[in-house]
This record gives C-alpha cells, sequence and structure tokens, in this order.
C-alpha cells in the first residue's frame, strides 16, 4: 500500500498513531501528540451532562407531583422518580441516542480503515 499524495510507503493505522502518541496520567488527565490528536476515534456518543440533567429535572418534577397527590408518600415519590429517570432514558435513546450512535459505529469503522502518511501526513482510508 502506498499514500495516496506522496507515494511513500512509510503508513501508519490510525489506531496505532493514536495509541502510541496518547498517555493516560493521573485524574484522568491525557497527554497527546497533535498527530495522534488528529487520529483519534470519534468520542462515544453517550448522554451528555444536559440530557442527563433534563432527565433529572423532568424526573424530580414527577415525583413531586407524585407526592403531591399521594400525601407526600416518599416511596411513591422514589418510585416515581426512579421510573421516570429510566423513562426519559429510553425516551431519550430511541428520539437521538439511536442515530447518534449509527453516526459513531460508521465513524468507529472508518476510522479502523484509516491511515496516515509518515511522509506527507496525508490521512486517507485502506480499501
Ligand atoms: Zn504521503
Amino acid at each position: 500500500m502506498n499514500c495516496k499524495k506522496c507515494g511513500s510507503t512509510d503508513l501508519r493505522a490510525h489506531r496505532i498513531v493514536y495509541e502510541d502518541g496518547t498517555s493516560h496520567g493521573e485524574n484522568d488527565s491525557k497527554a497527546q501528540t497533535p498527530l495522534a490528536k488528529r487520529c483519534s476515534p470519534p468520542d462515544s456518543p453517550g448522554p451528555g451532562p444536559v440530557t442527563f440533567g433534563a432527565g433529572l429535572i423532568f424526573s424530580a418534577a414527577a415525583a413531586f407531583k407524585a407526592g403531591y397527590l399521594h400525601k407526600w408518600n416518599e416511596w411513591i415519590m422514589i418510585g416515581t422518580f426512579g421510573v421516570s429517570l429510566i423513562a426519559f432514558m429510553v425516551l431519550w435513546f430511541f428520539l437521538f441516542g439511536r442515530r447518534n450512535w449509527a453516526r459513531y459505529n460508521k465513524l468507529r469503522a472508518s476510522w479502523e480503515k484509516s491511515w496516515v502518511c509518515m511522509k506527507c501526513g496525508e490521512s486517507f482510508l485502506a480499501e
């Protein structure tokens, strides 16, 4: 396999460049070379803090409403909170998460096949 741009055979897979150029320090800190950063895999699409925060507020509101209707019975409130949070996350997944995951899987698959030329820096997909 040759570089599509300059014809060099000095090629490395993105995965190797990424693993080689990334070091993990304390407290989840990450040191990366610029090349490793460019060759990073896509971020996995979990529910972000905004989604999670919205879910908490929604669930708290539901629990408050249930408490109001049931003389502030704490078990009903806790149960409503839990069920609402799960329902919210399931709903989020079907509305947005599923699509994000499909896109992520596609990006991830092309990352697995990506190579970078160590001579000219061109990135391309292996066939
Ligand atoms: Zn090249």
